[in-house]
């Protein structure tokens, strides 16, 4: 029952094939935040499953818990983004429905939250279970985006995390379609702390983040959150056009003003050939950057809104509380 002295949690979760862990998972989140002395309610994104995961959270709806239907699968980035839009808790804890992210730390967060932190995020900290190969992809991924981009993640910061109204607020005003909700809202600032959590193996099915899709992932945010690739491209330019202009000037002295003392015999159409093929390589390389961020301007420009929601199969918001 709503105690109207009681704080307010949302507690926003993406679905997206998620049939065999769902109800195991809302067992033990339930069980982890009916404890604390919050009213809650728990918003399920459902991403366009195609198991029968609506099915069964449209079950589990209630008091407490509701389901945001989204209109097809947009990916969890925009799905976590729909559930925190329609949040209407003091504080939004978003979390994962494959078991990864333990329900139990969220009262560590709320705690945190009440000794004043806007934005709380969970650090993984153990990585036992995971092969030399993934923690080995996890550092290069870390290392490259930070290396790359102008905002910074710290390594094993997830998107288990609690955000304060406030952020909420702030963050839904943010609308560009090529989003990584993590840097978003490490981008608007405000108080953070830290909870230190053990990730667990995912319960049941497979992760559905590829490789290719992380790569992608990892490619739009950096692009959309700064131009250093071009830099870079546009860096590589000049050492190489300077470089060849210095072994120019060398075969000029060498070969053709003090006659070749060192018997190099370079061939002119050598030299060029070579010198071509570099050049053509970075005219490549460096357009092939740039159509990357006309593809972000033409997709930013075309406005349209970042997800559609299916009003029929959701429970729980009255029509105007869905936009
Ligand atoms: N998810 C989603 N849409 C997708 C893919 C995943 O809403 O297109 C949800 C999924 O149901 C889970 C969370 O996002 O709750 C994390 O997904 P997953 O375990 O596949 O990714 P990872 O653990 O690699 O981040
Ligand atoms: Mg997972």
């Amino acid at each position: 029952m709503k105690n109207n002295h009681k704080k307010n949690l949302s507690i926003v979760v993406p679905v997206f094939n998620e049939a065999d862990s769902i109800i195991e998972f809302n067992d033990s989140l339930v069980k982890s935040i009916s404890s604390l002395p919050y009213n809650f309610k728990i918003i399920y994104v459902n991403d366009g499953s195609t198991d029968n995961s609506l099915e069964i959270i449209s079950k589990l709806a209630s008091e407490n818990i509701s389901v945001l239907c989204l209109s097809r699968n947009f990916g969890k980035e925009i799905a976590l983004t729909a559930g925190i839009s329609h949040a209407k808790g003091d504080a939004i804890i978003c979390l994962d429905a494959d078991g990864q992210h333990p329900p139990k730390y969220i009262a560590d967060m709320v705690a945190k939250w009440e000794q004043g932190s806007d934005i709380v995020i969970g650090v993984r900290s153990n990585n036992e279970f995971r092969s030399f190969i993934s923690s080995l992809k996890s550092k290069i991924f870390y290392g490259l985006f930070n290396y790359l981009s102008n905002d910074k993640l710290v390594q094993g910061s997830t998107d288990f995390r609690l955000i304060d109204r406030a952020v909420a607020d702030e963050f839904i005003t943010l609308n560009e379609p090529d989003r990584m909700t993590r840097l978003l809202i490490d981008w608007l600032g405000f108080d953070r702390d830290y909870v230190y959590f053990e990730a667990e193996e995912r319960k049941h099915g497979q992760a559905t983040y590829s490789n290719r899709k992380l790569i992608n992932l990892a490619f739009s945010a950096m692009i959309s959150s700064s131009p250093k690739p071009l830099y870079l491209f546009a860096n590589l330019g000049i050492i190489i056009s300077s470089l060849s202009l210095l072994l120019g000037f060398t075969v000029l002295i060498e070969q053709v003003l003090i006659g070749d003392p060192l018997k190099w015999n370079f061939t002119g159409t050598a030299m060029l050939g070579i010198l071509i093929i570099f050049l053509v390589g970075i005219v490549l390389m460096s357009q092939g950057i740039i159509s990357m961020y006309i593809s972000n301007i033409n997709n930013q420009t075309k406005g349209r809104p970042i997800y559609v929601i299916n009003r029929k199969k959701s429970i729980g918001f009255t029509s105007e509380e869905i936009y």
